[in-house]
């Protein structure tokens, strides 16, 4: 098999495990779904959740000097044509003459569709495979809407593309809220949509996304030095998400691609199936945005700076991840098989969806109450599964693909002296551990 086949492989095979076992399926699949859609099932929306919890818990609650905030998704519409998301948040369509497919010419001209169905090289058409396109024209990614009963121009809004807009124009009221000084950074979690002509490569690229984004507010010409540190930050928390460190780089923007508020972004690539891809971006949004709600709003958002008794508009650093893409990237890093084709998916404890599958050995003998009693403690700390269905080894397989780190079985010898074998997902081994220490060990290896 080509290095090519089995990278494909490899994301056929992630699309069927995320399906059969409850990570991503496409949304309302009983009509045929929506493109770039998807929905999370059981699995996914844990480890979705514990990706965005652990987020949370270091740039958020260990922090002083960042604050959280849930912004609606419909805005006032003023919000977009202030940050520019009107005139500027589009991409070059085009459309092929032959067979009428649309994509985007920048991905034709990149190569990026090269290998997809008949396009063999750049500038072809993946439908018909023929070269004719008509000229691009702007197409605005935002989700067009109305608000009220009445269906005109007066009541246009959009869905909002990123979370960013929000923690901007309720700068100066989370600043008074919260008495911070600069530097200080307000944080947010939440969904965001964007139109994209060519979505794909699973739910890599979506139309409707989440994102964890921090604002930083920092003093102008300090921005640079706070710059290089948030990209340090974000590496690091890939990496303590478990994805091996040699499979990131970073990728600085040219000069003349930036987006229109941007003084330099660096992006964090990750090794994808398909090649080096965007996880995440780091802007230096320096303070367009203030002065632009500022300039839209007519409210003053400057910020005095009592120790040098001056009044300024302070740079923003934005440090943004998605959060699906990050899934995404932790789903293909942990994806492993053995010999016998036995799926494992290695993820790191800290985000497995379930940490625990307790298992009574055979349904008698009191042991489904033992397990049962160790499930119910448990269940009160972690996602924990209780499993009594088919043969042990089948029951191993089962937790191995959705990537549960331990499971925890109750013997004939548990009745008798109160311990039970904890099986370790990686190495397989096996060791015998009193009821009572069952919390301290997990709590451990949870760290
Ligand atoms: P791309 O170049 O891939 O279109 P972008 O540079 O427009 O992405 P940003 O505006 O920087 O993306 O958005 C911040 C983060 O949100 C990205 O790093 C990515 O993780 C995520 N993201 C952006 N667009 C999408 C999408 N369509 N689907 C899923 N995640 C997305």
């Amino acid at each position: 098999m080509t290095k090519d086949n089995a990278k494909d492989n490899l994301m056929e095979k992630i699309v069927s495990l995320c399906k059969r076992r409850g990570f991503v399926f496409p949304s309302s699949e009983i009509y045929g779904g929506v493109g770039g859609v998807w929905d999370f099932g059981p699995m996914g929306v844990l480890l979705k959740n514990n990706i965005k919890n652990l987020w949370w818990k270091k740039f958020v609650q260990h922090r002083n000097d960042i604050v959280g905030l849930d912004g609606s998704i419909i805005m006032n519409p003023t919000v977009w044509k202030a940050s520019g998301h009107i005139e500027s948040f589009t991409d070059p369509l085009v459309e092929c003459r032959n067979c009428h497919s649309r994509y985007r010419e920048d991905h034709l001209i990149d190569g990026r569709y090269v290998g997809e169905g008949k396009a063999k090289k750049k500038n072809q058409c993946p439908n018909c495979g023929k070269v004719e396109f008509t000229n691009p024209r702007n197409f605005n990614m935002m989700f067009q809407t109305h608000i009220g009963p009445a269906e005109d121009t007066s009541s246009i809004t959009y869905l909002r593309p990123e979370t960013a807009q929000s923690m901007f124009t309720d700068f100066k009221q989370i600043l008074e809220i919260s008495r911070k000084k600069l530097s200080f950074g307000i944080a947010q979690i939440g969904k965001a949509f964007r139109n994209e002509i060519t979505y794909g490569n699973f739910f890599f690229r979506s139309r409707e996304f989440e994102q964890m984004e921090i604002e930083y507010f920092v003093k102008p010409g300090t921005d640079e030095k706070w710059f290089t540190y948030w990209l340090s930050e974000w590496k690091k928390f890939i990496v303590e998400l478990g994805i091996n460190k040699n499979k990131l780089r970073f990728y600085e923007h040219p000069k003349e691609s930036l987006s229109h508020y941007s003084k330099r972004t660096v992006d964090i690539e990750y090794e994808f199936t398909f090649g080096w891809s965007e996880l995440t971006g780091t802007a230096n949004r320096t303070d367009y945005d203030l002065r632009q709600h500022e300039k839209f709003s007519g409210r003053d958002l400057t910020y005095f700076d009592e120790e040098n008794a001056k009044r300024y508009h302070p740079f923003v650093i934005e440090p943004t991840m998605g959060v699906d893409r990050m899934m995404l990237a932790v789903l293909i890093d942990a994806y492993d098989e053995n010999k016998e084709g036995e799926v494992f998916l290695r993820l790191d404890p800290k985000i497995s969806p379930i940490k625990a599958a307790i298992m009574p050995l055979v349904k008698k003998e009191k042991l489904p109450e033992i397990a049962q009693e160790i499930f119910n403690e448990l269940k009160e700390y972690w996602f924990v599964q209780y499993d009594d269905g088919g043969s042990i080894g089948r029951r191993y397989r089962r937790q191995d693909e959705i990537g549960t780190p331990f499971c925890i079985t109750v013997d004939f010898e548990t009745p008798k002296n109160q311990s039970v074998t904890i099986r370790h997902r990686d190495s397989m081994k096996q060791e015998r551990i009193k009821i009572k220490d069952i919390k301290c060990f997990i709590e451990e290896k949870l760290k």
